[in-house]
């Protein structure tokens, strides 16, 4: 594994600072350069045999019948809610603590997005909150047609709660687990769908497998599969079943609803697919980080992610998040943030809440309206987490962190 110290995500990176240990990165092996010069030399440079073998490679491991393979996850993720008939009209709900692309699915679609605030034990979309604002819904006549809980850090939301709620009211459940490929829900794998219709992941190069850009959806159901397939390319169809004419040759293929060039290309499923042969070490790595954290930093004034317990399953630790603690004395995170980023540290913060984005303003979102989501964005601060960040960067983290909390 390499570990050069470029940063990956460059636009995230304020451009005062020269950072030296980013927040994430990918670790691409010789087999991984392998894997795509093959492809480069093959007669397939999209759409040829690896982007289904990634896709089955993916569905086994996460025990679901199908995967469909994109070029993002915010395709996937629009997709996913045009496959569940999201239109005009209806009403999509998820976690102000995440990135746009969870909110934006539903508005492509022309449907409003509201949020469901977030539990500060462990900053996923509360499931209390949840069912209280459905109650409320309810009783106004307007409930979610689809709720799309976020996996924030690798750590899944509670399914099992949010599954029930959806047998009450009727709603669809989309998984964003753009962070949590690899991390299990007690005994089973974050996308096996057992408590939703679609899970959704990233193969952006700072998640936790990456395809460059890329993302999948999983589905046990073998309609929305078909219909997400479709949907990925221009809403054509090759299959007979589906066609409204009789074929007029061997040529024909037909338009049948209004879909997008949202393909995954061979040299991105390539990479994906080698990168997906190391997962367990990934994550193992990502969990050592994440444990060493855990035993150098408790004396600091922040407060630490809160481990998921064993017997509820693992968290795929694509983030580890600390929040600033000016109750014991820390700095405000924006000045420990700026310490910490001169020091060359790539720290970064998890997320702005979408709801006070400029563009969601004009859907009358304001200040104030997800408390909990806004008292988290003012602490969090996300610290370097990649599987090739060596105990000597970790040490280099720490000693910056503590000089950037003294007062
Ligand atoms: C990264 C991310 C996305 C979007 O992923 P892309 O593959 O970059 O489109 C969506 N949701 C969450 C929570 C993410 O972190």
């Amino acid at each position: 594994m390499q570990n050069t110290t470029q940063p990956s995500f460059r636009h995230d990176i304020c451009k005062e600072d020269k950072v030296m240990i980013p927040y994430g990165r990918q670790s691409i092996s010789d087999d991984d350069v392998a894997a795509v010069s093959e492809v480069l030399r093959s007669d397939f440079l999209t759409q040829g045999p690896r982007v289904p073998e990634f896709e089955q490679a993916v569905a086994a491991y996460c025990g679901v019948a199908h995967g469909v393979a994109m070029n993002s996850a915010t395709s996937a993720l629009h997709v996913a809610c045009m496959a569940l008939d999201v239109g005009p009209g209806d009403l999509v709900w998820t976690s102000p603590i995440s990135f746009v692309a969870s909110a934006n699915c539903a508005r492509y679609c022309g449907a409003d997005v509201d949020f469901v605030d977030i539990d500060p034990a462990n900053s996923n979309m509360s499931a209390a909150l949840l069912a209280d604002k459905l109650a409320a819904a309810k009783a106004s006549g307007r409930l979610p047609k689809v709720v799309i809980p976020v996996h924030l850090a690798g750590r899944s939301c509670d399914m099992a709660a949010i599954a029930d709620l959806a047998n009450e009211y009727g709603f669809s459940v989309i998984e964003d687990a753009s962070h949590a490929i690899g991390g299990r829900y007690y005994g089973n794998p974050i996308g096996c769908c057992e408590f939703s219709d679609i899970t959704v992941f990233s193969f952006h190069p700072v998640k936790i497998v990456t395809s460059a850009e890329g993302g999948m959806a999983m589905t046990e159901d073998p309609e929305l599969a078909s219909r997400m397939e479709r949907l990925r390319s221009h809403g054509i169809t090759r299959d007979e079943g589906e066609m409204h004419e009789s074929p007029h040759g061997p040529w024909y293929y037909e338009q049948v609803e209004l879909g997008y060039n949202y393909r995954m290309t061979d040299l991105q499923a390539a990479l994906g697919l080698s990168q997906f042969g190391r997962i367990e070490t990934f994550i193992e790595a990502r969990h050592k980080i994440a444990a060493r954290y855990d035993t150098l930093l408790p004396d600091l004034p922040i407060k630490l992610p809160v481990p998921v317990p064993t017997d509820q399953g693992r968290s795929g630790l694509h983030l580890y998040p600390v929040r600033v603690d000016q109750t014991r004395g820390a700095p405000p995170r924006a000045v420990v943030f700026r310490r910490l980023r001169a020091a060359g540290i790539g720290v970064q913060v998890h997320y702005i809440p979408i709801h006070i984005q400029p563009d969601f303003k004009q859907f009358g979102f304001e200040h104030g309206q997800y408390p909990a989501a806004e008292a988290y964005y003012a602490e969090a601060l996300s610290l370097p987490m990649f599987p090739a960040l060596t105990e000597e960067d970790q040490d280099t983290v720490v000693a910056a962190l503590t000089l950037a909390l003294k007062a």
